[in-house]
């Protein structure tokens, strides 16, 4: 099978490197090698003087982990809901009883960004939680004026980043985030099981709430001064997650990867144009390609399958998502655009 879903193709000797020998975690050196990986990952973020929590738990785990930690402290947050995601981020608050009002952002559609700054006026929230990019739609939020804004109005930044790490340009510090997250199984295109939360060095000392035993801020914190979590880590991806590291390093760091992620998508989006399949991101991230079929849309991603490729279903109509982490070659999105043209014309 050939993936465009998350994760994408992972290169076989790292995904073999899973099935190596399991280490025992209560080591001195798992501890050292956990600590190098936080010390990579706050690099690639631009999160100098920051700290990262690596729970085993998919995305919405450091998600949850974010508003029972973090927004459940604030008296009122906001939230952009562009899409399913954002969605997620509002049901989270709702769920945890935190006070929240939503911003909702049409379909694909970027963010008024005037009209924003008015309404964080009006409503005066002091946290605000948004997407870099609505995975669901394929739309990218312009974080850095978001920043700006929340700035202005000393409003506290939470983004999730979690499909937009390394797709896309994204830096903590320069952008004024406070938290941010993302999963093993999106940019850093390894096994899914990992998520991370990202703490900025403005909350080196911030009093946490404790309304989650396993996702407790300051308990996994303490212990990982010692690169040790407070229970069994997915080691096998801990070390499928050092090995990438040491990869995005070797090839030229985050500034390559994303120049690599987005060629992809230029050439998939070229493709998409040749065909006739309508793109509505109206700022696409480089992590995947949204478009709409123009035929045979309920059938095509199982089509697909028996064709041996892996494509998103979009959740609106018609609507595909072609992820584009791991190695794609041009004839390799070829033979995809090509196989999808094909399924619009059988008729069932
Ligand atoms: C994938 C994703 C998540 C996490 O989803 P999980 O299924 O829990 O891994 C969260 N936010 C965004 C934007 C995502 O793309």
């Amino acid at each position: 099978m050939k993936s465009y879903v998350f994760p994408c193709e992972i290169e076989p000797d790292l995904r073999q490197v899973a099935a190596e020998e399991i280490p025992y975690m209560r080591t001195a050196a798992f501890g050292e090698m956990v600590k190098t990986i936080e010390q990579d990952l706050l690099d690639m973020a631009g999160c100098k003087g920051g700290r990262t929590i690596i729970f085993t738990a998919s995305g919405t785990g450091a998600m949850d982990a974010a508003v029972t930690n973090y927004v459940s402290t604030k008296s009122k947050a906001m939230v952009i809901v562009g899409g399913s995601f954002g969605r997620r981020w509002s049901e989270l608050c709702s769920y945890y009883g935190v006070n929240h009002v939503d911003y909702p952002v049409d379909f694909a559609k970027d963010i008024d960004y005037t009209k924003f700054e008015q309404t964080i006026i009006a409503e005066k929230p002091d946290v605000l939680l948004c997407h870099h990019h609505e995975t669901s739609t394929g739309q990218l939020f312009d974080i850095a004026r978001i920043g700006d804004i929340c700035r202005r109005y000393g409003v506290s930044l939470v983004v999730d980043a979690v499909s937009s790490f390394l797709s896309d340009y994204i830096n903590m510090d320069e952008m004024g985030i406070d938290l941010m997250i993302t999963s093993s199984q999106k940019g850093l295109n390894i096994s899914p099981g990992l998520s991370i939360v990202f703490i900025s060095s403005r909350l080196k000392d911030y009093r946490w709430a404790h309304l989650s035993y396993y996702f407790d801020f300051e308990t996994n914190l303490k212990n990982l001064t010692r690169g040790q979590t407070p229970y069994s880590p997915a080691t096998t991806i801990f070390m499928q997650l050092r090995e990438r590291l040491d990869r995005l390093k070797a090839d030229g760091g985050v500034d390559a990867n994303i120049r690599r992620v987005r060629q992809r998508a230029e050439i998939f989006r070229a493709l998409c144009d040749k065909y006739g399949w309508k793109r509505p991101a109206e700022n696409p991230s480089n992590c995947l390609t949204g478009f709409f079929v123009n035929a045979n849309g309920d059938r095509m991603a199982s089509e697909l399958i028996k064709r041996g490729f892996y494509i998103m279903p979009g959740g609106t109509p018609d609507y595909f998502r072609v992820a584009h982490f791991g190695r794609q070659t041009v004839e390799e999105l070829e033979a995809l655009a090509a196989a999808i043209a094909e399924v619009e014309q059988v008729k069932f």
